[in-house]
């Protein structure tokens, strides 16, 4: 899950990064709207934390040109205690949840796991075979027993989970696992994978390679792969 954060405060978007990182999301920031808004063009994202208070380009115009250009990504807005009118405008303007400075990071982590949630389409529950993926929570359990994942292993878990039964290509996975600084060479995610792979395989959960091409979370009782878009 790669998430963009558009914040003008520099302790509140270490903070933000620091939590969010550690909770296994590859996090993007940038500090004014005009850079959000080239990023949102640029890139795919699976949420946007968007402070409405921010120089260059307000959050508000960055979410509007967001809407406008049909984009659904789900949008966490961070607002001024007193602004309840900001509130209402980032709404009405499309934002799908707001937090109010200041947060707490509990709070911020579970409306994040919440929008991104919503932001799949998908149930809160994914089983594949024995695995149960809980969006809610983001534990896996193989047959019955906690999975104990790193933030990377768990980031690249939910990549091939919402995907299972189809091709992921490196550069798809490196595209949502890793933020711009991070710098993850595609050689690192065969490491990734490995250890993933070891970890689900006592269960006889299969993650494929397909030489050349990716990885594919093998569906139970599925017979062929098909290409992720
Ligand atoms: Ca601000």
């Amino acid at each position: 899950m790669r998430v963009l954060l558009a914040e003008d405060d520099r302790i509140i978007a270490d903070g933000l990064i620091r939590s969010l990182k550690k909770a296994g999301y590859a996090v993007d920031h940038v500090a004014n709207g005009a850079d959000a808004d080239a990023a949102l063009l640029a890139q795919q994202f699976d949420l946007l934390i968007l402070d409405l208070g921010l120089p260059r380009l307000p959050g508000i115009e960055v979410l509007k040109r967001l809407r406008s250009r049909k984009n659904a990504l789900p949008v966490l807005i961070l607002t001024a205690q007193d602004g309840i009118e900001d509130r209402v405008r980032g709404l009405d303007a499309g934002a799908d949840d707001y937090l109010t400075k200041p947060f707490a990071l509990p709070e911020l982590e579970a409306r994040v796991r919440a929008l991104t949630r919503r932001g799949t389409g998908q149930p809160t529950r994914i089983e594949v075979g024995p695995l149960i993926y809980d969006q809610s929570d983001r534990i896996a359990r193989l047959a019955g027993q906690v999975v104990d994942l790193s933030a990377r292993e768990l980031c690249l878990l939910e990549v091939l989970l919402l995907r299972v039964g189809r091709l992921v290509s490196k550069d798809q996975l490196v595209e949502h696992m890793c933020g711009w600084d991070e710098g993850v060479s595609t050689n690192a995610i065969e490491v990734y994978v490995h250890r993933l792979r070891k970890k689900l395989e006592a269960g006889g959960v299969r993650i494929v390679t397909l030489r050349g091409l990716g990885y594919c979370l093998e569906k139970p009782g599925g017979d062929r792969v098909e290409k992720s878009g």
